[in-house]
């Protein structure tokens, strides 16, 4: 007997061809099933999608239908929980759904022939090389005995009593819960209890833990092995993120979607996994900007962790030291409209309990232009002769972000895009890190013949070598040598982007600085967030006072979070922990972040920043998506725009039922990106506000096919691409 399935597939973005398509099949099969099915001259990988979605296949014509050319076998069909995820993704995100529901599946699946898949599950999700000390329990299978064994007892702390507190209203309550604990005060204990408890608790369930940079799960990995692997085996903890080759990912895929693997470990990506026993999921570093992707469908992870654990029956625990906005305005009381519950665990663990001491350094005073201040350069060299490391912080990589000419004021610019190129002293390049238009540096002035071209301004490269020259006649007390009668000397490292583009660097760089190998290290935001270094007790940053000042709204929230993580890094080490200090060099000493931050006040911070957000009706107060538009010229991409715009203004009040939807949005007019021109493209951008959500939502679904109608159309001509961003990190 014949059947109509409505299949996913993904399309090429913006096609008049749909992403539901519908087939036919000899066998009924359930949504979810991951089948192949052809497409045009090739076989691709579809989704057996529910037959609701119909609607969307366009005509229904029995005579074109093709039918699906096989499924996936052995392999479980997707749950409905899972497809319901996608579903609301898509829409939420105005993204079409094939595309979502493909881009979250490992690209093996796709890529892989029948027989190489099923030689590939003849494997089985184990990974090569690894056998498990006890075979963990497959799904169906009975449950396995209650675990008694105990892990060894270094691996185990006993709960502070703030964290005793928080488990117990984990336990009891349903949440989501936003944990909202210092750096250092054991959330990440937490998370492990609670992933503990709920698979001592239940035999099949999996539980997911997020965190927002790959560079930060080896560390969350080694972690949670310790503790689990004795429990449950090698292949009961599993990684996913961007980082890994594809038959990994699919190893993990489909550990996770067998049910094998218990745990899953990942960046943003991984809150796609299937894992059809979820209970619990962790979103550590919330607030961090990684969460929120930049490309294809421009989901929040951590918004869809909220989502997915009420679509699951999981729990969900956010946690961080500085919560985004908008989760702590989530987590106000409940009597005043809290949807989260917030807990508190304000105290560090171990001796080094208190914080560290905020310095801020009044740069008006200082001689001018000094790049460290007097009182800061000392306070290095005392580090360096007790033998402690400090670290310092500029959020700008390269040597200096412009090089000119003092003759005739020619600066290096980049031919592609409305931006400066940055030196590179280390190759004498200058790059560009909009488009990655890389030069070598000119011998002298491309403009007037000036051999004099100089660096202006400032960035890590240049701040090491500054820092270096600084700290020359300094030695390291603790190295004395028949070299090195007084000591050697003191040893500056770098890490950020640049010093880290190989695989691996960035570990054997960590390494160095945990042998202490290095007395000062400076590097970018990558050094500030959530690596554990012990031994360092001054923490400084050298310029800050640039996010202040930001057009972007958020600016003063991203850096106090930075300044309060990297803060974090410092006194981690118990002996040392009660001399830690962190260095603000400002221009603005009085200014309230600064005063909230030498108090560790985030909630005076939070609240402050939330009332201005309110007065100024901007997020979390109201919502908010972004359309940008490319084109050849900025006169066409803001064209398009405002095309859509009007006719959204002027067409759609005629439909019926729309006018109250329209009269809560507002469309501003088109304007050039903060980059106007990247590569060559001119980028203009239009912002769509409102105070309901559910209003924008509506609105942008409709405004959708009006933004397609006119890309078809005269005005849409010229036009490279456009797409839509909801909740947009930057404006
Ligand atoms: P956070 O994730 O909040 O920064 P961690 O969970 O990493 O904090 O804890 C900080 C340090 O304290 C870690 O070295 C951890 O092993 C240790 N720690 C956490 N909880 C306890 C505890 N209850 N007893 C002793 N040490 C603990
Ligand atoms: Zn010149
Ligand atoms: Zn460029």
């Amino acid at each position: 007997m014949t059947h109509w399935l409505c299949v996913l597939v993904q399309t090429p973005a913006h096609a008049t061809l749909g992403s539901v398509l519908s087939y036919r099949s000899e066998s009924l099969l359930t949504p979810g099933t991951l089948v192949r099915v052809p497409l045009g001259k090739r076989e691709t990988l579809g989704v057996v999608w529910d037959a609701e979605s119909a609607h969307a296949t366009g005509e229904f014509d029995p005579e074109k239908i093709r039918s699906v050319a096989g499924s996936l076998e052995g392999i479980a069909p997707l749950s409905l929980a899972w497809q319901q995820l996608v579903t609301f993704a898509s829409q939420y995100y105005q993204r079409s759904i094939g595309e979502v529901a493909l881009a979250a599946l490992p690209p093996q699946l796709r890529e892989l022939s029948p027989e190489q898949m099923q030689r590939r599950l003849k494997r089985g999700g184990r990974s090569a090389g690894h056998s498990a000390p006890c075979p963990p329990p497959a799904l169906g299978a009975p449950p396995l005995p209650a675990q008694s064994t105990q892990p060894p007892s270094h691996l185990h702390p006993s709960l502070s009593p703030e964290q005793a507190t928080v488990l117990q209203q984990i336990h009891s309550q349903s949440g989501p819960f936003l944990l909202f604990g210092a750096t250092g005060s054991g959330k990440t204990e937490v998370y492990l209890h609670c992933v503990q408890t709920l698979l001592a608790n239940e035999p099949h369930a999996q539980a997911l833990v997020m965190v927002p940079e790959i560079n930060l799960t080896p560390q969350l990995e080694a972690r949670f092995k310790a503790r689990f692997v004795p429990l449950y085996g090698e292949d009961a903890v599993v990684s996913l993120h961007s980082g890994m080759t594809n038959p990994q990912r699919l190893t993990s895929w489909l550990a996770a979607h067998s049910g094998v693997a218990r745990i899953v470990l990942g960046t943003r990506m991984a809150v796609f996994a299937s894992m059809p026993q979820l209970r619990l999921i962790v979103v550590d570093e919330e607030h961090d900007p990684s969460y929120k992707s930049s490309e294809g469908a421009r989901y929040s992870a951590r918004d869809l962790a909220v989502y997915r654990g009420r679509l699951d029956g999981a729990k969900v625990l956010l946690g961080s030291a500085t919560p985004s906005l908008e989760s702590w305005h989530h987590s106000r009381p409940a009597a005043e409209g809290g949807r989260y519950l917030r807990l508190h665990m304000p105290s560090r663990i171990g001796a080094s309990a208190a914080l560290p001491l905020v310095r801020r350094v009044d740069m008006n005073h200082q001689p001018r232009n000094a790049v460290f201040s007097i009182p800061l350069l000392e306070a290095l060299k005392e580090r360096v002769a007790r033998g402690e490391q400090s670290m310092v912080f500029l959020n700008r990589r390269g040597y200096a972000p412009v090089l000119q000419c003092a003759e005739c004021g020619w600066k290096s610019e980049c031919p592609h895009c409305s931006a400066f190129r940055v030196f590179h002293k280390i190759d004498r390049t200058l790059r560009c890190h909009h488009c990655g238009f890389t030069e070598r540096v000119p011998r002298a002035c491309p403009t007037c013949g000036n051999p004099d071209i100089a660096p202006l301004g400032r960035g890590t490269e240049r701040l090491e070598e500054h820092l270096a020259e600084l700290l020359a006649d300094v030695r390291r007390p603790d190295t004395v040598s028949v070299d090195f009668p007084e000591g050697e000397p003191v040893r500056v490292a770098r890490i950020d982007a640049d010093t880290t583009r190989l695989k691996g660097e960035l570990q054997s760089q960590l390494a160095a600085v945990h042998a202490g190998d290095v007395d000062v290290l400076v590097g970018t935001q990558m050094i500030a967030k959530g690596h554990d270094f012990r031994r360092i007790t001054l923490v400084a940053a050298v310029n800050p006072d640039g996010a202040l000042f930001s057009s972007d709204f958020r600016a003063p929230e991203r850096l106090f979070s930075l300044l309060m993580q990297a803060a974090g890094r410092s006194g981690r080490d118990a002996c040392l922990g009660a001399r830690s200090e962190v260095w603000i060099q400002t221009f603005q000493p009085a200014h309230p972040l600064y005063a909230a931050l030498k108090r560790h006040d985030y909630p005076n911070f939070a609240n402050a920043q939330l009332k201005e957000r309110e007065q100024a009706g901007l997020p979390p107060f109201t919502a908010q998506a972004l359309v940008r538009a490319e084109a050849r010229t900025q006169d066409v991409a803001q064209a398009f725009l405002n095309a859509a715009s009007a006719s959204a203004q002027n067409d759609m009040p005629q439909w019926a039922g729309w006018e109250p939807v329209l009269a809560q949005i507002t469309l501003y007019p088109a304007v050039p990106m903060s980059v106007q021109r990247v590569a060559n493209v001119e980028r203009a951008q239009m912002l769509v506000e409102s105070p309901s959500r559910g209003a924008l939502q509506q609105f942008l679904s409709a405004w959708q096919v009006v933004l397609h109608a006119t890309r078809q159309g005269p005005v849409g001509k010229g036009v490279i691409r456009w797409a839509i961003d909801v909740d947009p990190l930057a404006i």
